[in-house]
């Protein structure tokens, strides 16, 4: 029944139940984590086999030793593997070491000390930066522009992805607004797919804002699908070329999802003249990436084919765990109007909209419970959702009798905390 409908008694009622279901639960002393929106153990296990698949020969297809200095932006035939999880050309391609979030840094940090089109386009240079922050979305993003001193402007996320009027409209209002954050399949937190006409006016944005503006496009979770008719992305490198603004996009992606997190392979993509521009840059920072585990990469997928064969493997892991986390709250909340929530199709992430006021609340509930839940606010700038409402919900991790019982002892704390604002 929906909160709003209920009447007096039955709320009384309702909350009485519930706070009988939640001293039960109490008991059982539970030790729960849906925080960690890393893969889970028999998900990076499904990549063991890239320890010793070498097997000593450290040859590259043209016959470079991968385990000595040298090749820059990584091995022809890396690129080529991962140049197509991106859908661009290897030649518009870099490799980087383990983490893309890395690669992400260091396109800032070049832009704001270096300048992207030579010393006198540096963002630095001007009294101020700002950046656009599509939210709910991924905190470590904010971070780093917190780190650097760049101004942060939340726009809404909507389910075709950032909201372009807002964006367009403060874009052309505010030259001091250089960049914006997406992640466009399979968002963080809420795992939209951005649609093709939001794409189309990404790329567009670089011809409304000039050429010292980027367009963030982490594609973290590019292969990252829970179904295999999952919506595909709008291939934003066909817009760009349209629209003459190559420069104004620089793409993000890893295996830190797909092999080893933390241990797997980052890469950037972009036009050639970034590519060069962060090259020179990049060739002061580093002599040269970790070819071995390129090559090892290489070795274990060999083709694109390789890669969405190994991407079922851990879409079979992942899909009852989000399942459950799904199932739950559909039997527990629809239709009761105590939350709201999209049904995901890849990525790491269920977003999770509590009544107004509510996030922090339902967050120390389960914690009291201990049931951990990702703090209120991590998926807006600054650490502050002005509604108190999105919590971020990440399944992979725990096993699936965990989330199932972590997925149960949350809706109880979201119509504690409901019922219990609506009595006041
Ligand atoms: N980008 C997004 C959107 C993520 O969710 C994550 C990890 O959760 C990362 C980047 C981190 O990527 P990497 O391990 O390549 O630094």
């Amino acid at each position: 029944m929906h909160v709003e409908q209920m009447s007096g008694e039955q709320l009384q009622a309702e909350l009485q139940a519930l706070e009988t279901r939640y001293a039960e639960l109490a008991e059982l002393n539970l030790k729960l984590d849906l925080t960690r929106g890393k893969p889970g153990t028999e998900q990076v296990s499904l990549s063991d086999a890239l320890d010793g698949i070498l097997g000593g020969d450290y040859r590259a297809a043209d016959g470079t030793d991968a385990r000595n200095y040298g090749g820059l932006d990584g091995l022809p035939e890396a690129k080529q593997l991962f140049a197509g999880t991106l859908g661009v050309p290897a030649a518009e391609l870099l490799i980087g070491g383990n983490s893309s979030l890395t690669l992400m840094y260091a396109v800032i940090d070049f832009a704001l000390g270096t300048g992207l089109r030579g010393p006198e386009s540096a963002w630095g240079n001007e009294d101020e930066v700002k950046f656009l922050c599509p939210v709910p979305g991924y905190d470590r993003h904010f971070a780093i522009c917190e780190h650097l001193g760049i101004e942060m402007i939340p726009v809404p996320m909507l389910s075709t992805g950032p909201d372009m009027d807002i964006v367009e409209e403060l874009v052309a209002a505010d030259p001091a607004i250089k960049g914006i954050w997406c992640v466009p399949r399979f968002s963080n937190p809420t795992g939209c797919v951005y649609s093709r006409a939001t794409v189309e006016r990404l790329a567009r944005l670089g011809s409304i804002a000039g050429d010292n503006f980027i367009v963030m496009y982490d594609n973290a979770y590019a292969v990252h699908t829970l179904d295999a008719d999952a919506e595909a992305l709008a291939d934003i490198r066909e817009f760009c070329i349209r629209h003459n603004t190559q420069d104004s996009v620089f793409q993000f992606g890893s295996t830190s999802k797909i092999t080893f997190a933390g241990a797997g392979v980052a890469y950037l993509a972009s036009s050639p003249d970034n590519l060069a521009a962060f090259k020179k840059h990049l060739g002061f920072q580093t002599i040269g990436p970790d070819k071995v585990n390129q090559l090892r990469h290489v070795r274990f997928f060999r083709d694109a084919a390789g890669i969405a064969a190994h991407m079922e493997k851990h879409a079979a892991l992942l899909r009852p765990r989000f399942q459950a986390v799904l199932d739950t709250l559909e039997s527990e909340l629809a239709g009761t109007g105590m939350g709201e929530w999209l049904s995901p199709r890849g990525g790491y992430f269920i977003s999770f909209n509590s009544r107004p006021g509510l996030a922090r609340e339902i967050i120390r509930l389960a914690a009291d419970i201990g049931v951990a839940l990702t703090p209120a606010g991590a998926t807006f700038p600054y650490g502050d959702d002005p509604a108190d409402s999105n919590i971020r919900l990440a399944p992979s991790y725990p096993s699936l009798e965990d989330v199932q019982a972590t997925a149960e002892a949350f809706v109880v704390c979201v119509k504690l905390a409901s019922i219990r604002q609506k009595l006041q």
